[in-house]
């Protein structure tokens, strides 16, 4: 074939078909521009956001590759998930299809209801075209005619359900929901937002939702001082339980339970709903602040293994802080509710020992095996960069409301520095914020970041008015078994999660023990804490099980509750601590929210 003419052929190209979406299958066909060398290809091991290698190469079946012409070419395999093809002077045509039965927002679930699918479970990566536009195709027409297409990849008005990203790596960053939703639109501070729900329970009220959320990203936008987008997406899909989300430079995809949605009718904010609204912030904070101001290591697509960073206390730590605050500083919950959500981020970093076995920048560093693979131990062994980073924002957000300073003002700063290029690691963070503190915070960096004892919050709370009074464990108000036991088998009660140093573990009870009578008498997990909380302080229990299928006896000394858990509320304060709390607690609207 002679030489490529049209400038739009040198660009890959993908046109997807959804006529056997029934069957969970996309199937793709890429057409790439004559190579002499051979095209190397490949697919992410990872998807920005979510740090734990998923290998989405696995789901791609029957991959075959030709020439323009039909010639077929070899494919060589170099690894799990790249592919060298022989070198040609025409076009080069490779079809696949990719299996999508992940029903999660990381990758592609695709079945006769819809298809929801991330590029990075479906688009090849071409070597050395990724920083050309990448096109994509949809060929609907053996899909449902009911359906339609919900993106915010920009269309490309050329082509019939055609669309056009700047690069390879704007291409996965792209999510698709294609099938039937229902739509609302909203503006904020003049910037076009849709948010798409997938299968909603038709009374759900969803136009009060994209005004609760209207309100969120409007005073998101103000924080950052403007937004970094021309439009964005919330892909909401709606299920019976689950619950997650994922952040994309213009767009998130969401999943959470239809039923914690508000109905028509309904007005108050409920803490489900709290909850969805804080998913909501916390993605959409990430549009700054992770996807353009982000780790420096995350740049040039590192998506062939783990990309290691200690920063993700900045990154989710930050983020888990302040999603909640947005949700007040935006007037949608009263104080009391903030502080309650609050009370849980600090309960869930300071739940059981792991905090001190795990620093702040080890829990980054380690998160594709110990955060995102946790088992039965993790609350020994790991802390959260989530629920301790948050803390350690808390903390240095009244740290800095102390002298009128604020987090938000070291987000505006991270924006404006680092918005464009890549944070480094090493304590660039940390000399930015002593910048805006203007004070040394040394010490308070060594001690969260890099140390691993108790951080004191409880008298900073209280220089902004608020009391932190420490509780039991909800399972042990009464007495301290030192395990989570529970589970619906009518015939045992399963050990869970056993605590360190505390009662079980100190009898020798173990994680997977099942455990059928407490004092000779039948019990399970049903029945457990009923039957736990009749028993008081310093009894003996005597307790029987199996383990392995071996009949087992453990004594176990009850011990009194552990008051690890924190709740927090507004104090009569003096005025200087009353004063410093309604700014932090946005008593007064200042009209942003107008
Ligand atoms: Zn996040």
């Amino acid at each position: 074939m002679a030489a490529v003419t049209d400038v739009s052929m040198r660009h890959p190209h993908y046109a997807l078909g959804l006529g056997r979406a029934a069957t969970r299958y996309i199937d793709v066909c890429m057409t790439l521009p004559p190579n002499p060398q051979g095209w190397r290809l490949s697919l992410p091991a990872w998807i920005p956001g979510s740090y734990l290698i998923r290998d989405f190469a696995k789901n791609l079946v029957g991959m075959q590759a030709e020439t323009s012409l039909g010639e077929p070419l070899a494919i060589t395999a170099l690894d799990q998930q790249t592919w060298q093809l022989p070198g040609t002077d025409t076009e080069t045509v490779i079809t696949y299809a990719v299996y999508c039965a992940d029903f999660s927002v990381r990758t592609a679930h695709v079945d006769s209801d819809h298809a929801f699918f991330n590029g990075s479970s479906v688009f090849l990566r071409a070597y050395g075209l990724e920083a050309l536009a990448h096109r994509v195709t949809l060929n609907l027409q053996d899909a449902p005619p009911a359906w339609r297409v919900a993106t915010s990849m920009p269309a490309d008005p050329s082509v019939l359900d055609g669309y056009r990203a700047e690069n390879y790596e704007a291409l996965i960053d792209y999510p698709f929901e294609i099938g039937v939703f229902e739509l609302t639109t909203f503006e904020a501070r003049d910037v076009p937002h849709r948010m798409v729900f997938t299968h909603p329970h038709p009374k759900t009220d969803l136009a009060r939702i994209a005004r609760d959320v209207a309100r969120i990203c409007a005073v998101e936008i103000d924080l950052f001082g403007g937004a970094p987008f021309e439009q964005y997406l919330f892909l909401v899909a709606l299920d019976g339980q689950g619950f997650g989300g994922l952040e994309h430079r213009d767009s998130t995809a969401l999943i959470f339970p239809r039923d914690d949605l508000p109905m028509i009718g309904e007005t108050a904010v409920s803490s489900a709903y709290q909850r969805f609204l804080s998913l909501c912030a916390h993605e959409y904070f990430h549009s700054w602040h992770v996807k353009r101001i982000r780790p420096a290591v995350f740049e040039n697509l590192p998506l062939a293994g783990p990309a290691h960073t200690r920063l993700l206390w900045v990154f989710e730590g930050f983020t888990s802080y302040f999603d909640d605050w947005l949700v007040r500083r935006a007037w949608l919950v009263d104080e009391a509710q903030y502080l309650n959500a609050l009370a849980q981020t600090i309960n869930r970093a300071v739940r059981g020992k792991g905090w001190s076995r795990q620093t702040l920048e080890e829990s980054s560093f380690y998160a594709w095996t110990r955060f995102y693979q946790q088992d039965e131990n993790a609350v020994n062994a790991i802390v959260s960069y989530y629920t301790r980073g948050a803390l350690v924002a808390l903390m240095l957000d009244l740290t800095l409301r102390r002298s009128g300073r604020s987090l938000e003002v070291v987000m505006r700063q991270l924006w404006l520095d680092h918005g464009r290029t890549g944070l480094p690691e090493g304590e660039t963070i940390e000399r930015l914020i002593e910048s805006v503190a203007e004070q040394s915070l040394r010490d308070f960096f060594h001690q969260s970041l890099r140390g691993t004892a108790p951080l004191d919050f409880v008298s900073l709370l209280t220089e902004f008015g608020v009391r932190a009074e420490a509780v039991a464990e909800p399972a042990c108000t009464v007495v301290d078994f030192g395990a989570v036991v529970g589970g619906d088998d009518p015939r045992v009660a399963r050990v869970q999660v056993v605590f360190e140093d505390r009662p079980a573990a100190c009898a020798g009870l173990a994680a997977g023990d099942e455990i059928i009578a407490l004092d000779e008498f039948a019990i399970n997990g049903a029945g457990w804490q009923k039957r736990l909380d009749r028993y008081r302080v310093g009894d003996q229990v005597r307790v029987s099980g199996f383990r392995q299928g071996r009949l087992r006896h453990w004594t176990v000394t009850l011990a009194a509750p552990v008051l690890n858990q924190w709740h927090l509320t507004c104090l009569p304060a003096s005025v200087q601590a009353a004063a410093r709390g309604a700014a932090w607690l946005a008593v007064v609207d200042t009209g942003t929210n107008a």
